[in-house]
C-alpha cells in the first residue's frame, strides 16, 4: 500500500529529458507542480520562452498526493479570519481570486480536451455530533459577506447536526490534470527537464540557474517549489504541516459528489469520492500535525481509518498516502517578488487549498511578467509585512522554531547503535556528532547527519514515511539523507562509521 495517492495508477509516468549542457529562455520555472506547470503554460501560450526544470517527475509534489478539490471558499483558519485579520474587503478579493482560478482550471480543462474527470459539485462545511459549532457559524457568515451562495441543506448521506452548503465549487483529478496539462504547452517555447535538481540561483541582470545537469540563463525565475528553496523571509511566516489520507471501498452505499468538510473537534476532516479503474474509492483526509513532531505518526492513518469504518460500511481500505502543506502566519498566501529579489518569483503559504491558489500564483506572476495588471497581485505581494494580522501566528510558529532548534541539541541519548530496531530511526550521539540512525529491513545501518542543512535543526524520525523530517521548517530526508521536499537544497551529510 505504500505512500501511494489514489491518482498515481492512472496515469503513465512521464519522461521528459534531464537537462544536459547550458541553455537560455525568457523564464526559468523550477518546480513541476500545478503551480510551476500553469505557469510555464500561460507564458509559453503569450510568446515567452519558458524552461521548467523539474527534480524528480511532473506532479511529484503535494499535486500530486493532494485530495483535488477546488473551491472559492478557503480551509484552515478559514474565510472568517480573513475578514477579522483584514477585512472584509480583503476576503472578498481573496474568495473572488480562487472562484476566478476554479474558472481558469474549467477553461483549460474545455479547451485543451484534457481528461481529467473535472465535474462541478457543492462544497458543505458541517458537523455530526456539534463539534465546533461556532466555527461553522463564523464561517456561514463569511461565505455570505464574500458574496457566495450559501445553502442550508447538506447532501450528506447521513443526517447532519449544522452546516450549510457552497454550490457550483469542482474537483478533478490532479495529477491527470497536471501531466496533462504539461503535455499540452505549447512546445515551441517551452522546454521541460525531469531529473533537474535546481542546486543554486544568482540573481542579476541575467538568472543564473544551476542544476544537476547545466545552467539555465534566465530574465525571470519562478520559484513554483512549494515552499522556496534556500533561506528566504518568509520561512519565519509559515509553519510546515503534514496531513494523511486514507482511501477505501464501501459494501454499502456512498455519498454524492461532493466536498465534505465534517467538523471534528479541532480541524475538518475533508472527505470525497473518486471513480477509480478499481472501483468507487472514498477518501478521507485530516491528523495535521507540524513537520517533525509526531514520530509515532501510524497512528493518523490508524485514527483516519476508524473514522471511515465509523461512517460507511467499509469494505476494504485501499490507499494510505501523506503530503505536505505550509501555512502563512496571516492566512493569506505570498505570491510575487520575494523580499530583497527583483527577478525571483515565489509562490507560497498555499495551506491545503493550493490547487486553486497555485494556479492563482500562475495567473498573478505571469501576468506580471508579461506586464499586464493583476487586480489581485496586491493582496497575495510575497514582501507584505502585516504585524497586527501575523503576530499571534508568528510569534508561535518561531517560538516552536526556537524551541525545536534547542530542545534537541540539550538531550543527550545513551542509546547505541544496536538499540535502533529494524524500520526505526533514532537521532544519536556518535563521536562528539549528532547523527541520524535507521536500521532498513535488510537490517542494514543508514548513519547520516542529523543537522539539518537548511537551519541546523536536528531532524526528526518518521515512522510512517521512513524519513528524516526536520521540525523548524519541514525539510525532509530520505534514509540516506537526499532531499524529499522543503526549503533545504543539500542532503543531510553521509557518516561513515567504517572510519
Ligand atoms: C493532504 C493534502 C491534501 C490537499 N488537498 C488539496 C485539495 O483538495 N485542494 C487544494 O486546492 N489543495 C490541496 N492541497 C494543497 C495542494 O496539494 C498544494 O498546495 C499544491 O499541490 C502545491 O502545488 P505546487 O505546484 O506549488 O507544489 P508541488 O506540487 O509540491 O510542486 C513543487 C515541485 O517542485 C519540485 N522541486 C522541489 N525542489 C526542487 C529543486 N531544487 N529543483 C527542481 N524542482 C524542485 C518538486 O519535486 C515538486 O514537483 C492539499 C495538501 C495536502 C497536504
Amino acid at each position: 500500500m505504500g505512500n501511494l495517492s489514489v491518482w498515481r495508477h492512472e496515469v503513465d509516468p512521464t519522461s521528459y529529458p534531464q537537462l544536459t549542457g547550458d541553455v537560455q529562455a525568457d523564464v526559468a520555472v523550477i518546480g513541476g507542480g500545478i503551480t510551476g506547470i500553469t505557469a510555464a503554460y500561460l507564458l509559453a501560450k503569450a510568446g515567452k520562452s519558458v524552461v521548467v526544470l523539474e527534480a524528480r517527475k511532473i506532479a511529484e509534489g503535494s499535486t500530486g498526493y493532494s485530495t483535488g478539490n477546488l473551491y472559492a471558499t478557503i480551509g484552515g483558519d478559514g474565510m472568517h479570519s480573513i475578514a477579522s485579520k483584514f477585512s472584509e474587503e480583503k476576503l472578498r478579493e481573496v474568495v473572488e481570486s480562487r472562484a476566478a482560478a476554479v474558472n481558469l482550471i474549467e477553461e483549460l480543462v474545455q479547451t485543451n480536451q484534457i481528461d481529467c474527470d473535472f465535474k462541478r459539485v457543492p462544497w458543505s462545511l458541517f458537523n455530526v455530533e456539534g463539534q465546533n459549532e461556532s466555527y461553522i457559524e463564523d464561517e456561514r457568515e463569511a461565505a455570505e459577506k464574500a458574496g457566495l451562495t450559501v445553502l442550508s441543506n447538506v447532501p450528506y448521506h447521513i443526517s447532519v447536526n449544522d452546516g450549510f452548503t457552497v454550490p457550483n465549487q469542482a474537483q478533478f483529478n490532479p495529477l491527470k490534470y497536471t501531466v496533462s496539462l504539461a503535455s499540452k504547452i505549447d512546445q515551441a517555447n517551452c522546454r521541460i527537464y525531469e531529473n533537474t535538481r535546481v542546486t543554486e540561483v544568482e540573481e542579476g541582470p541575467v538568472c543564473r540557474v544551476q542544476t544537476t545537469g547545466g545552467t539555465v540563463s534566465a530574465t525571470h525565475v519562478i520559484m513554483a517549489t512549494h515552499t522556496p528553496k534556500g533561506l528566504y523571509a518568509v520561512h519565519a511566516n509559515m509553519g510546515p504541516y503534514r496531513e494523511y489520507a486514507v482511501g477505501a471501498i464501501l459494501n454499502g452505499k456512498y455519498p454524492e459528489a461532493g466536498i465534505y468538510w465534517e467538523m471534528q473537534t479541532s480541524e475538518h476532516y475533508s472527505l470525497r469520492t473518486y471513480d477509480s479503474p478499481e472501483g468507487r474509492i472514498v477518501m478521507v483526509l485530516g491528523e495535521m500535525h507540524k513537520v517533525g513532531q509526531k514520530e509515532e505518526n501510524l497512528e493518523c492513518f490508524e485514527r483516519l481509518e476508524a473514522f471511515l469504518r465509523k461512517r460507511f460500511d467499509v469494505a476494504s481500505i485501499v490507499y494510505k498516502w501523506s503530503a505536505q502543506q505550509y501555512k502563512p502566519s496571516d492566512v493569506i498566501p505570498y505570491i510575487g517578488i520575494s523580499t530583497g529579489d527583483s527577478k525571483t518569483y515565489i509562490a507560497t503559504g498555499f495551506s491545503a487549498d493550493g490547487l486553486t491558489y497555485g494556479t492563482l500564483a500562475a495567473m498573478i506572476i505571469s501576468d506580471h511578467i508579461l506586464g499586464i495588471p493583476n487586480k489581485w497581485s496586491k493582496t497575495y505581494e510575497a514582501s507584505r509585512i502585516t504585524p497586527l494580522a501575523s503576530a499571534p501566528k508568528f510569534i508561535k510558529e518561531n517560538a516552536n522554531v526556537a524551541f525545536e532548534l534547542v530542545k534537541d541539541y540539550l538531550t543527550t541519548n545513551e542509546e547505541s547503535l544496536q538499540d535502533v530496531k529494524t524500520y526505526e530511526g533514532k537521532v544519536m550521539e556518535i563521536e562528539g556528532s549528532k547523527c541520524a540512525v535507521h536500521r532498513d529491513g535488510n537490517n542494514q545501518l543508514h548513519v547520516v547527519s542529523a543537522v539539518c542543512p537548511h537551519m541546523g535543526c536536528l531532524v526528526h524520525w518518521n515512522t510512517a514515511e521512513q524519513s528524516w523530517d526536520c521540525p523548524c521548517h519541514g525539510s525532509r530526508f530520505d534514509k540516506n539523507g537526499e532531499v524529499l521536499e522543503g526549503p533545504a537544497i543539500n542532503p543531510l551529510h553521509r557518516v561513515d562509521l567504517s572510519k
